[in-house]
């Protein structure tokens, strides 16, 4: 009761501090409107995110798969302009946490629809957010792939682990570095958790398992790549990327 209270009023700050408009056309109401959601560049013909040959549902292809630990990389829409770039800027920079909820259920529409294509022989077990360093979310209040992660989880009813891979350590954003620079970057950087609870425990979830990364947008992919290395080299049995979109 109390904690209901807290949340009206709180929504109720919220809403006159930061009323919350359209960021495609400024209509009242909500962050995408109807109209401008129907703007945005969903990706129908999936490709493999390497060499960007088509491929069935965002898997790489056989040349460059066996590049990869990640099996592939389903993204949701292309990233020129418009309301999505908007949205995922203001989520990401401005802190609008808010924006969160509807980026999430853009994601899980796609998902659903690719698996619906795979007749849902695919079946993941689990949610993995893209961690960030313990600074970086200190900083931004929350991370922001986790919270996709977790609309994710609720609509598809996919359990979501969010302690079982950590990132210990603190790197320069991937967007201000070149490719070269970017893998170097991150060499190292995630590891499976095995600080406070024990580390078997964290083995022994992931073992053969069947896990969706998700984040916000992907750049090379390297990030992703990374997450799924770690998860593979400890057991995971396929690892699958979902993001927003594909920045440059
Ligand atoms: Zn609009
Ligand atoms: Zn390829």
């Amino acid at each position: 009761m109390l904690k209901d209270i807290y949340i009206i009023l709180r929504n109720f700050l919220f809403d006159l501090l930061f009323p919350c408009c359209c960021l495609g056309c400024g209509a009242e109401g909500s962050w995408i409107c109807q109209q401008c959601l129907k703007t945005i560049d969903i990706i129908k013909q999936p490709f493999c995110s390497e060499c960007r040959r088509s491929t069935s549902y965002g898997e790489f292809c056989d040349r460059c798969k066996k590049d990869f630990a990640l099996d592939g990389i389903f993204i949701c829409a292309n990233f020129n302009e418009g309301v999505l770039k908007e949205a995922i800027h203001q989520y990401k920079y401005s802190f609008v946490f808010d924006i969160g909820e509807i980026l999430g259920k853009i994601i899980n529409g796609k998902l659903n629809y690719e698996l619906g294509i795979m007749n849902h022989e695919l079946k993941f077990d689990m949610v993995v957010p893209v961690p960030l360093h313990k600074k970086r979310k200190a900083w931004r209040g929350f991370n922001q792939s986790e919270v996709l992660g977790k609309v994710i989880a609720k609509k598809s009813n996919i359990k979501i682990e969010k302690k079982i891979l950590v990132r210990n350590k603190y790197t320069t954003p991937q967007m201000e570095l070149d490719r070269d620079r970017r893998l170097e970057n991150l060499k190292d950087v995630f590891e499976i958790n095995n600080v406070g609870i024990d580390s078997y425990q964290s083995l022994r979830t992931i073992q053969n398992k069947n896990i969706l990364l998700v984040d916000d947008i992907t750049t090379t992919g390297a990030t992703l790549e990374e997450c799924a290395k770690v998860l593979k080299i400890n057991g995971a049995k396929s690892v699958w990327a979902i993001v927003l979109a594909k920045g440059k």
